[in-house]
């Protein structure tokens, strides 16, 4: 029996991010069932997809394509053994509390990163005390053309910060988590937390790193000495600072003095600031030591080059 989904369409949305600047969507679609998705990419393949908007930068005039808003899809169900099946809308923070909770380990090194589920796996979202990828086991959602598609995780080319599943609009995921205790899960969670609040600017708007931590192929050195050596992940944050650029602004966009990894929108400041302070860092760090820094945030613009 054919069963019809009604798409609720907004025009003119905001699309909230957490640098809460830049502009809006000319049609977002909120989604409340999954085969919405499906629906919409039969309407526009090229449909963009919002989590909670923590590594998104939308440009100051918005986007033309339909953006599919996932955080109404959120429901999470815990099984038996350890596994929990969750929506791409789900918090990730909200379950990592959850999961404590109920004496599961494997996310708790995550508190602290704000995203959806699903925006978490698509980054593959983690730092020094994990990352998503350690407790996936499937991913289920639709390709562009609209068709349902599911992945086991040895099927996924999960990587630093990187997933490869960037042309997939996840809708459902499946975590297998593993038993722990309750007050050492809490214990360990509250730890990372802490170490967080002590390094980077959480009070400012950001979408937490900018920049992924590049690999660079020969050693590295300045006038203070080393920076890091051939084949080493460097912190993209020291590479900024060595570059002196703290407190480098454009507009009233500024690199955090905090923890140069950061870009900071002050009140007042643009979308637009905030891309031109990406490419005055990217350009000057690229100058000074060599090295081609890559994007973590994702931009959103209608021009080309984005
Ligand atoms: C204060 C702060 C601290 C942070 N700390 C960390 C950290 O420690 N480690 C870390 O890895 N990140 C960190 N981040 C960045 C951010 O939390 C992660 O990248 C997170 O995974 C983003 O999830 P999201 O749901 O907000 O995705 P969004 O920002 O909404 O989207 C990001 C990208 O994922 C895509 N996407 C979102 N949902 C889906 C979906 N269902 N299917 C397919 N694609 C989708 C979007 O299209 C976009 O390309 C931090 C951000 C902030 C603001």
């Amino acid at each position: 029996v054919a069963r019809v989904v009604e798409l609720e369409i907004r025009r003119n949305a905001p699309i909230p991010t957490w640098f809460g600047v830049g502009g809006g969507a000319d049609r977002l679609v909120e989604v409340r069932e999954e085969e919405v998705v499906r629906h919409v990419l039969e309407a526009d393949a090229r449909a963009r997809v919002l989590g909670d908007g923590a590594n998104l930068l939308v440009d100051d005039d918005g986007v033309g394509e339909i953006v599919l808003a996932m955080k109404s899809l959120r429901r999470v169900e815990w099984l038996e053994d350890g596994r929990v099946v969750v929506q791409a809308g789900a918090d990730l923070g909200g379950l990592v509390s959850q999961a404590v909770r109920r004496g599961l380990g494997g996310i708790e090194g995550l508190a602290g990163i704000p995203a959806t589920i699903g925006g978490a796996v698509r980054m593959n979202a983690g730092g020094t005390w994990g990352q998503i990828a350690d407790v996936v086991e499937q991913v289920h959602g639709y390709a562009r053309d609209g068709s349902p598609v599911s992945f086991a995780r040895e099927q996924i080319p999960f990587g630093y910060r990187r997933s490869g599943l960037e042309e997939i609009v996840i809708t459902r995921v499946e975590l297998r988590l593993s038993p722990g205790n309750p007050d050492q899960l809490r214990a360990r969670m509250r730890h990372v937390m802490e170490i967080k609040k002590g390094q980077q600017p959480l009070a400012a708007p950001s979408a937490g790193c900018c920049y992924k931590n590049p690999v660079v192929s020969r050693d590295l050195a300045d006038e203070r000495g080393e920076i890091g050596k051939a084949g080493q992940r460097i912190p993209a944050g020291l590479l900024i600072d060595r570059c002196g650029l703290k407190g480098l602004r454009v507009g009233k966009a500024v690199v955090s003095e905090r923890h140069a990894n950061f870009l900071i929108p002050e009140k007042g400041a643009t979308a637009r600031d905030l891309i031109s302070l990406m490419e005055e860092v990217e350009a000057r760090v690229f100058m000074r030591l060599g090295v081609r820094l890559e994007r973590e945030v994702v931009v959103w613009s209608r021009h080309v080059g984005y």
